[in-house]
């Protein structure tokens, strides 16, 4: 076909019944890309074809938290195969990057809105995904530029807000689901990350009314989440049985 001599044709385009999920943030440290992993290795797990498009240019932390720091994709004739860790078909910013090159996390952060279009368009066109039942894109927090280049790429993408319980992260996240929504689309819902008794609760609820979305649901502070982030081993899959991977894996079972 078109897509497998690795020609412009774009997938997961108007007609195709991929369900894709835009996670963003308003800002970083929130937990963006421990749920997005998180909810990819759920939704494998249920026996559905997951892919996950890292392009949080910023931190590109998907590869550590699944295990795969250093996997490259293959190359095979012309196309370009991803890694797969857990089930899940990824790639990365962090792939293409040549630390030879000087290419690393810190220049990075000084990409624009143009070149991450590209790259977005570019890891959808020329990496072969196949057939896929859901498509997780974890976004940089908070740019508009993303917002408008997710909504031009993929039109079917629904956006999924995490945030923490706090004020002053939930007033960023209203403003970033904000942008989505003004650029035509629809919000999914909202995760409230790291509720409870240290950060309080509340900012998740906040964000959901605002946005006029679904709370989808509240994940409570939890070391082994962040060890598992640590390395490399998801809790829904290793520690089934602690709390933040419950609701997670309720909130993977409801996508
Ligand atoms: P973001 O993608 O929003 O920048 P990360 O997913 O990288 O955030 O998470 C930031 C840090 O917080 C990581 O060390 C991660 O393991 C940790 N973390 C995320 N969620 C939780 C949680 N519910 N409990 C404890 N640590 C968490």
């Amino acid at each position: 076909t078109e897509r497998l001599r690795g020609t412009r044709t774009m997938p997961f385009g108007p007609e195709s019944l991929t369900r894709v999920y835009a996670v963003t943030s308003g800002k970083g440290g929130v937990g963006k890309s421990t749920m997005t992993a998180n909810l990819a290795v759920a939704l494998a797990a249920q026996g559905l074809r997951v892919g996950l498009v890292d392009a949080d240019v910023h931190g590109f932390s998907i590869p550590g938290i699944l295990g795969i720091t250093g996997a490259r994709p293959t190359r095979v004739g012309e196309m370009i195969l991803p890694p797969v860790a857990f089930g899940v078909k990824v790639v990365s910013i962090g792939m293409f990057l040549d630390p030879e090159r000087g290419q690393g996390p810190s220049s990075a952060v000084a990409w624009r809105g143009p070149m991450l279009h590209r790259t977005i368009q570019q890891f959808l066109t020329d990496v072969y995904f196949g057939d896929l039942d859901v498509l997780l894109l974890d976004l940089p927090p908070g740019t508009g530029d993303v917002a408008i280049s997710v909504g031009q790429l993929l039109p079917n993408a629904e956006v999924l807000v995490v945030t923490t319980p706090q004020a002053a992260a939930a007033e960023v996240a209203v403003r970033s689901g904000a942008l989505a929504a003004q650029t035509g689309q629809k919000i999914y819902g909202v995760i409230e990350n790291m509720s409870g008794e240290l950060f309080g609760t509340g900012g998740g609820a906040q964000v959901a009314t605002a946005l006029d979305a679904p709370l989808l649901g509240a994940i409570p502070l939890s070391v082994p989440l962040r060890v598992g982030g640590d390395e490399g081993s998801p809790i829904v899959l290793s520690r089934p049985e602690d709390p933040a991977a419950e609701v997670i894996a309720g909130i993977a079972a409801a996508m």
